[in-house]
């Protein structure tokens, strides 16, 4: 993938630009390169997405502080296109834009792809689903393939609930016109309001004869195989937005959204601490005193490390970078391998003689014991 360009940059602003220029500035150039005006031209439609990525961030104060503070790196799933949070993680359709900035061409446009303001969209509803993902998976970010049983669009009329496109009549409320005006005479003067017909929803046709397979409904109940993108380091709890992927609407409205809940494995070796990872490590006595060298889980295999002579229980040894990546790909956690030393329960004879023997032994008396007989010593020797 090419070298993303600044934000600003792209949309030729001042890094302190106001919303207002912002908005001005994605409207120009979204005018400039709307593929409508450009038909066929690739590098136009690069730059069309390009805007609205832009726009998309500069937009919103959130991602935009983000931005300033990170640049591109604090956006998320970064590589590619995939899912995002809360919005674009990067990469956008042209069904995306539309959908999501549709209002700000006003109409400049006509075809049908753009919203007018008059029309209310029928919207499907969202997709809940939960994804469990192993400490690896979320490590190195996973693809997954959902099947989701849901509604979608009636393969017979296209999703409109129309036999064909000669079922329809011109709706008898607006005359065809898709709004109704209601007038009101109110302690300020005759008040004029239009609002979108109620029962045409806007279009200004209803429909004459149902399609036979849905029922005049539109949609029908199937399944669809989703392939989810899910960045490195999710953690539990996180929602991932998959755009137009939840139920179809009735009449062929828009989509709902997939909405992709991320549950975390536990895994009892390797504790998660935000981005870091904590192991309680159980070490033998001897190893304790003598030091010596012992195996620690890390998400991908085991490591080996050194226990220096004399580590005391709760000392704590850092694994640096052997833990999760953010989530927005700033910087990698360390593994906590917190230390205990295990104490036998039982002992042979001959492990019993010699750990009294060890017991005598100046090194092995417990320090207070020590310092009190110090003491003693001291006080013998202030009052002679
Ligand atoms: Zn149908
Ligand atoms: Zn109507």
């Amino acid at each position: 993938m090419a070298e993303k360009r600044d934000y600003y940059e792209v949309l030729g602003v001042e890094r302190n630009a106001d919303a207002e220029t912002i908005k001005k500035a994605y409207r120009k150039a979204a005018i400039k390169y709307h593929p409508d005006k450009n038909p066929g031209d690739k590098e136009a439609e690069e730059k069309f997405k390009e805007a609205a990525e832009a726009y998309d961030v500069l937009s919103n104060e959130d991602k935009r502080a983000r931005y300033d503070r990170f640049g591109h790196a604090g956006m998320g799933g970064a590589a590619g296109g995939g899912a995002g949070f809360g919005g674009f993680g990067g990469g956008f359709s042209m069904e995306d834009i539309f959908e999501q900035f549709g209002d700000i061409f006003g109409g400049a446009f006509g075809g049908g792809r753009s919203h007018s303001h008059t029309q209310r969209v029928r919207r499907g509803s969202d997709i809940r689903v939960t994804v469990k993902l192993t400490l690896q998976e979320i490590a190195e970010g996973v693809t997954k393939k959902l099947k989701i049983n849901k509604t979608v669009a009636c393969d017979r009329c296209g999703g409109t609930g129309a036999k064909d496109s000669s079922s329809y009549e011109s709706c008898s409320t607006c005359h065809g016109s898709g709004y109704v005006v209601t007038v009101q005479n109110s302690f300020f003067g005759r008040m004029q309001t239009q609002s979108v017909c109620p029962t045409c929803q806007g279009t200004g046709r209803v429909i004459k004869e149902h399609c036979d397979k849905c029922h005049g409904e539109g949609v029908e109940k199937g399944s669809e195989v989703i392939e989810v993108k899910i960045p490195a380091g999710v953690a539990d709890g996180m929602m991932l937005t998959v755009r137009g992927k939840g139920n179809a609407a009735r009449h062929g409205g828009q989509n709902g959204d997939l909405l992709v809940v991320i549950e975390e494995e536990y895994n009892p070796q390797l504790v998660r601490d935000g981005n870091d990872l904590v192991h309680n490590m159980n070490i033998t006595v001897t190893t304790a005193i003598l030091g010596g060298e012992v195996e620690v889980p890390t998400i991908d295999g085991k490591a080996r490390i050194k226990i220096a002579p004399g580590t005391h229980a709760g000392k704590v040894l850092r694994l640096r970078g052997k833990g999760l990546p953010n989530v927005n790909g700033y910087g990698r956690g360390d593994i906590m391998v917190v230390v205990d030393i295990t104490i036998p329960d039982e002992l042979t004879s001959e492990e019993r003689y010699l750990v009294e023997k060890l017991a005598e032994k100046p090194h092995f008396k417990r320090a207070e014991e020590v310092e009190n007989q110090n003491i003693f010593e001291r006080m013998k020797n202030f009052f002679r």
